[in-house]
């Protein structure tokens, strides 16, 4: 399907790259040269397009705050280590989409001093409507929460049209696609329908954040090449929760 002559449905997104998408599927490497090179290569189809886009970085690839609670680290520590590598993705990324020659503004929610820039509203709001890519580290800077919290947050106070959330999978199933074969994909949820039937979409807190503002929510595999361009120009691609 020829999409160049469908317009924009979506001009300010929130992305929320999990830390999955930075490495390998045997995650040889933790940052990975080619998935970083792909990510800012779908990226940049999208700020072609003139889309304001802020991305907000997980960190899975590196350390996660339970993980290592289980490993026998305090909780609240373990969760500073997790915010302080959703930093060092967020660097890697800034730098691949740099390349690009996009312009990007990394900013955290704890200070870095020297490294990059502290959370700004004001400011982010700013650099978005000058097509600059604002990407959002260290969470919502305390612990007991997750990046999918930071970008339900984030996609509020920026009020992005939605929260695109890639995935490692084609969306949202009946159950893990992963574990079952005969899991169907959803193309459609409606918030309620995702309690319900107790969908693995985020985690709670973030969709509860997300439904009491009505930002929709589309889950998407990031692998899939253009998934991003399809889905800014209103293309169906993944799961749409509204
Ligand atoms: N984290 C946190 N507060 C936040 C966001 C993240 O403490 O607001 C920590 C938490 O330990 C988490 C880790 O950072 O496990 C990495 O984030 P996340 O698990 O969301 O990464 P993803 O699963 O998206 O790769």
């Amino acid at each position: 399907m020829n999409i160049s002559n469908i317009s924009l449905k979506y001009s300010r997104v929130i992305l929320k790259l999990s830390g999955e998408s930075f490495t390998t599927v045997n995650n040889i490497s933790n940052i990975d040269s080619s998935a970083l090179f792909f990510l800012s290569k779908e990226i940049k189809k999208i700020i072609d397009l003139n889309v304001e886009l802020g991305i907000v970085v997980g960190a899975g690839n590196l350390f996660r705050g339970k993980q290592l609670q289980k490993a026998g680290i305090n909780r609240v520590a373990a969760d500073h280590i997790g915010m302080l590598s959703t930093i060092i993705n967020g660097l890697a990324l800034n730098n691949s989409i740099n390349k690009m020659n996009i312009k990007t503004s990394l900013m955290s929610s704890i200070p870095v001093n020297g490294i990059c820039e502290i959370y700004d509203w004001n400011k982010a709001i700013n650099l978005l409507s000058k097509k600059t890519v604002v990407i959002f580290s260290a969470g919502i800077g305390n612990p007991f929460f997750t990046t999918d919290s930071a970008a339900c947050l984030r996609a509020i106070e920026i009020q992005a049209d939605i929260v695109l959330k890639g995935t490692q999978v084609d969306g949202v199933y009946t159950s893990d696609p992963k574990k079952n074969i005969n899991s169907v994909l959803y193309s459609r949820l409606s918030y309620k329908e995702v309690l319900e039937k107790e969908l693995k979409v985020m985690d709670l807190s973030a969709f509860i954040l997300a439904r009491d503002h009505n930002i929709p929510i589309r889950v998407f595999n990031i692998n899939n090449s253009g998934a991003l361009k399809r889905i800014v120009k209103g293309i169906d691609e993944g799961t749409l929760i509204n």
